[in-house]
């Protein structure tokens, strides 16, 4: 059949990357891998049977309030003007399935695992699956955005970013990388089960493709399937990333000049 990605070439493509037992801090596109046997679960049991625990984005927009009066913090990419309806924003609820469609279909079925842990984040949650899941997870809060991120940085075991499918716009470590290069990150609101909280949130991801030059030598591109991951090894990447920041900050600004989230990032992010 045309179009083919097998569960075999996913297990294959684990073991010649040297995946195996490490962490995977995974972005993917179902749809890169045209036709997978077996969809979306194939791929979280690839990982799972070699050992990985697997790291996930599983945001959720719909929970964001507006910002309350009294806290409009200056060069907080935020047009203030612009409002959320309280009403209907939905309260996040770390238990819950619930997930906006931009993550795709391998977070979302993540999500569906029994044995999954996800963060406490009401906007930017991560989840995971593997023996590692909980001391990962469980290190994210809603203002420490990227503790998960960073308790991947900090662990003993090898730890990946692989790009399935996806670019450098979907890679959230840069945002931690941002924030490693002396970013503040900017500040949102959320609904909480009975409460309203502060939260960080990233930036614009919208210019990371301007990132990649500079990632080139440090990545690794295989063919898996219909799919085209792009490996990078966790640390050497957020440092990568983060010099090349320092260097030159506007590196991760996007092509719209009035973009207010790139401008007051590369100015350095919120006054808090
Ligand atoms: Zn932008």
């Amino acid at each position: 059949m045309k179009n083919l990605t097998s569960s075999t070439q996913i297990v294959e493509a684990i073991q010649a990357s040297g995946l195996k037992n490490g962490i995977v801090c995974l972005h993917s596109s179902l749809k890169s891998f045209g036709f997978l046997q077996g969809g979306a679960d194939a791929i979280l049991q690839a990982f799972i049977e070699n050992g990985c625990t697997l790291v996930v984005p599983t945001f959720t927009y719909d929970c964001e309030v507006s910002t309350p009066s009294y806290r409009r913090i200056i060069q907080n990419g935020s047009d203030y003007s612009e409002s959320f309806d309280s009403e209907t924003a939905v309260a996040y609820d770390q238990n819950s399935p619930m997930i906006s469609r931009e993550m795709g279909a391998i977070p979302a079925w993540l999500l569906e695992m029994k044995a999954r842990a996800r963060g406490r984040h009401p906007l930017n949650s991560f989840a995971a699956l593997g023996p590692l899941a909980e001391e990962l997870i469980g290190a994210q809060s809603p203002l420490n955005v990227y503790g998960t991120l960073k308790a991947i940085y900090a662990h003993k075991s090898a730890a990946y970013l692989v790009l399935a499918g996806v670019n450098l716009t979907s890679a959230t470590p840069i945002h931690f990388a941002e924030e490693r290069a002396g970013r503040r990150l900017f500040r949102r609101w959320a609904k909480g089960i009975g409460m309203t909280l502060e939260v960080e949130v990233g930036s614009c991801s919208d210019g990371f493709n301007n990132l990649a030059p500079y990632v080139k030598n440090i990545e690794t591109s295989i063919q898996v399937g219909q799919s085209v991951w792009k490996i990078y090894p966790f640390r050497t990447f957020i440092d990568t990333v983060a010099r090349a920041i320092v260097q030159n900050p506007t590196v991760t600004h996007c092509a719209d000049p009035k973009c207010i989230r790139c401008n007051d990032s590369v100015r350095g992010g919120p006054f808090l």
